[in-house]
């Protein structure tokens, strides 16, 4: 058993980021472990501009932030160590590692352990997609990798959602000389950005809004999607070899399950605050684990409120209560999921079901309502946010938030 101070699983945005922030606070002997043979997460293969704007203040490409998050993290004193998957946590008393690498097994003791294992794209089966099980479906992930390793994917494709990754899977398609036939949502409007829909039907992209995908034909390769108007029931099949499911995230939170940590049951990543608190001691959790699913460089800044957090706890100094924080249909969940009521949350995340503009959020506590406050953000049915003193003021908690 090798005794380590910090171990970091996950060498994405969040925990590279972390690494950095505890080099910064002087924290020593900390471990970054990476399944993958390279350090930087899901950027890695994302080849497009647009990354680390609120963290680095700079553009870089995918590959490019990965790369400078990883040089700073060494740079930092971390150690990286790749190829190599921490297969099991055991959190009860203090935190317990088993990490399993091309050179065998290893058993770690860890003062404090940060977990950043980052979210995936829900595959085909997990949706219950019906239909065969040709060749030629992906997930928007799985279809970056395969035209960074410069793979040929097909001719025409269909494209299950209709959020910023879908369309950022437009693009990659359109990159490996595919043509995307259509966007399926069930949603009545597109949940990516104003203007999304507009510049993808320039590209001759349409986007088909109360549909849902019945089946996906083909013996060995995929040869048509069947889509469904979910308001006549008609039926529509549509000829592509193709087929991305894109969005419809879910934590990579299969670690910190058998854990025992337990999963907050609407975001299915464990309850943290926004620095990152699990409510168990040594324990942490950022990035896109907490809840899927947010940008990069965001995630990047709850690695570094995470490493502050783990930094003032190994100096003794462990934080406040944490009361829980929960959601009342239709809001879908909302995080922090965890508060300190003496220092609320500058920023609340929420996911409603549905769309839902100009709308206000009542936080409830044992039937007292604590604060309202208007939803900001231009999409309210995906992600929007409010301003976290709302909760200022709850004494027992758990405190609820229902859309007013
Ligand atoms: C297709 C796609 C396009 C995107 N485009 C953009 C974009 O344009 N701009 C933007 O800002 N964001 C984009 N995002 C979102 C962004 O990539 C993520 O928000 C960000 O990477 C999340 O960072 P993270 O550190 O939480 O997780 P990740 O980047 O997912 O990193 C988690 C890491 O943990 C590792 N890991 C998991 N389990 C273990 C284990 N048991 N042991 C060891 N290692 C483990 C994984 O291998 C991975 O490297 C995109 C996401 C996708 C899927």
């Amino acid at each position: 058993v090798i005794e380590r101070r910090v171990v970091v699983v996950g060498a994405g945005p969040a925990g590279l980021s972390a690494a950095i922030e505890l080099g910064r606070q002087g924290v020593t002997d900390v471990l970054v472990v990476e399944r993958e043979a390279e350090p930087g997460g899901i950027p890695r293969h994302s080849a497009h501009q647009g990354f680390g704007l609120r963290d680095l203040h700079r553009s870089y490409s995918g590959p490019r932030y990965a790369a400078e998050l990883a040089r700073r993290a060494i740079d930092a004193g971390a150690e990286l160590a790749c190829s190599t998957t921490v297969t099991s946590l055991e959190a009860d008393d203090g935190p317990r590692l088993e990490l399993t690498s091309p050179s065998g097994r290893q058993t770690i003791e860890a003062t404090a352990v940060l977990v950043a294992t980052g979210a995936r794209e829900r595959p085909r089966a997990a949706r219950l997609i019906p239909g065969d099980r040709p060749s030629g479906i992906f997930t928007t992930g799985a279809l970056q990798q395969w035209v960074e390793a410069g793979l040929p994917v097909g001719r025409r494709a269909v494209v299950l959602g209709a959020e910023h990754v879908s369309y950022s899977a437009v693009l990659t398609l359109r990159h490996a000389g595919v043509r995307t036939v259509a966007l399926v949502t069930e949603q009545p409007h597109q949940q990516s950005v104003r203007g999304a829909g507009l510049a993808a039907r320039a590209l001759g992209v349409r986007t088909l809004c109360h549909h849902r995908v019945v089946g996906l034909q083909g013996r060995e390769r995929l040869h048509s999607v069947v889509v469904e108007d979910v308001r006549t029931a008609a039926r529509t099949e549509l000829m592509a070899d193709t087929f991305v499911a894109s969005g419809d995230w879910i934590p990579d939170h299969d670690l910190v399950r058998r854990s025992g940590l337990g999963l907050d049951p609407s975001t299915l990543g464990p309850r943290s605050d926004a620095w990152g608190r699990t409510g168990r001691a040594g324990l942490f959790a950022a990035g896109n684990l907490v809840h899927p699913v947010e940008t990069a460089d965001r995630c990047a800044l709850g690695g570094r409120r995470a490493a502050r957090a783990l930094a003032d706890a190994l100096d003794g100094r462990p934080g406040g209560r944490l009361l829980g924080v929960e959601s009342a249909e239709p809001l879908r969940w909302a995080w922090p999921n965890l508060v300190d009521p003496a220092a609320p949350p500058a920023r609340l995340v929420l996911r409603t079901e549905r769309f839902a503009r100009r709308a206000e959020v009542v936080a409830v506590e044992a039937g007292r309502v604590l604060g309202r406050a208007r939803l900001h953000g231009g999409v309210p049915h995906q992600h929007s946010w409010v301003d976290g003193s709302i909760l200022a003021g709850a004494t027992e908690g758990p405190v609820r938030l229902e859309l007013a």
